[in-house]
């Protein structure tokens, strides 16, 4: 195996997960009119080839509805693909007997957007944060409270808080409770779901904050959801952009920034807020993102594209090499974009 295959600690491929949506009578006789007799399935994520590696900051970033929080369900076991294949560390999920299941789920943690409903309000800290270790066998019952005021200190809160309740803490306070359970089962890699996304933009940055220091610490990897570029720009080495169950473009964050390909991540990057008073006019995508249920022929994204060619609307876009740069790190530096205009220019 290749230094650059060791260094791979997920791969997806062909991943794809469908849900069939719970129908009504309008549904059922919209249905009816349109001469179809069943539902088409809402195709979350469609068809995602990914390689993550040990270590790096992936940031995905789309609309809301794209398929990127499903995709992040699905790496953290939550969620079972429907077609496809997840590797982790060289190994099918699917395949794994139960000892090595629980390892990898175990292995990778998900924090949430909410901090406070993904906190039981009935218990303690030191208990949303020790129980899962003591019950895991990770640490033995007299070691928990040390165990606790370790990991509290760690994520910036005092341990003498460690017998209050959720509701007692602040938003951000809540959300490092939420770092600190997860820290708490040793974790390789943390899908964060919008993680600071109901924050404040001053308890945002402090949160960014304390996951870059503790990926150095604990030698973690992220995959970084948010619908904010901006936001993801902050923390990740490279950028998935998502539209529609898939991936249009990815590379280094820089070059996401610089030389950004795919007409949706040159619209995404336009819609940022800028301090700059020149390009102060807000510039938003037009229309709306297709259904899943029913996604547009061709490329997804031809209904809402400024530089449409007729061949769009026939042909889907596959994702292919724009730029390849060596990388001293990890060699991964490969520039990928799902767009016609590539190949005619
Ligand atoms: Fe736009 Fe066509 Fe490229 Fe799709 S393939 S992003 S519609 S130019």
């Amino acid at each position: 195996m290749s230094a650059a295959a060791q260094d791979v600690i997920f791969s997806l491929r062909g991943l794809e997960r469908h849900f069939v949506q719970p129908q009504d009578m309008v549904d059922r006789l919209g249905r009816l009119l349109k001469g179809r007799s069943a539902p088409n399935p809402v195709q979350a994520v469609a068809g995602v080839d990914l390689d993550i590696i040990a270590g790096e900051v992936l940031g995905i970033v789309g609309e809301s509805g794209c398929g990127k929080s499903t995709l992040g369900r699905m790496l953290a076991g939550i969620l079972e693909p429907t077609r496809g294949e997840i590797l982790y560390k060289g190994r099918s999920i699917a395949t794994l007997d139960a000892a090595a299941r629980r390892e990898y789920e175990l292995a990778v943690q998900m924090i949430f957007q909410d901090p406070f409903s993904s906190l039981n309000p009935r218990m303690r800290v030191i208990d949303i944060i020790g129980e899962a270790p003591l019950a895991h066998g990770m640490i033995t019952r007299s070691a928990k409270d040390a165990k606790v005021c370790e990991l509290m200190h760690k994520v910036g809160l005092d341990p003498a808080y460690r017998y209050r309740y959720p509701h007692q803490f602040s938003g951000g306070q809540r959300q490092r409770v939420g770092v600190a359970r997860a820290l708490a089962l040793r974790p390789s890699v943390i899908v964060c779901d919008e993680a600071v996304a109901a924050l404040d933009v001053s308890i945002q940055a402090q949160v960014l904050n304390l996951f870059a220091d503790l990926r150095e610490e604990f030698a973690l990897t992220y995959f970084f959801i948010s619908h904010n570029l901006g936001v993801v720009s902050h923390i990740s080495d490279r950028v998935a952009i998502m539209y529609l169950g898939r991936i249009v473009e990815i590379a280094p964050t820089e070059t996401i920034f610089k030389t950004a390909n795919h007409p949706y991540t040159q619209a995404l990057i336009k819609e940022l807020p800028t301090l700059h008073a020149e390009r102060h006019q807000f510039d938003p995508i037009k229309g709306e993102l297709p259904s899943p249920s029913d996604p547009p022929a061709g490329c997804p994204f031809h209904p809402r594209c400024p530089q449409v060619m007729a061949r769009c609307r026939q042909d889907r876009p596959l994702l292919k090499t724009v730029e390849r740069r060596l990388d001293a790190t990890n060699g991964r530096s490969v520039h990928l974009s799902a767009c016609h205009l590539n190949d005619a220019a």
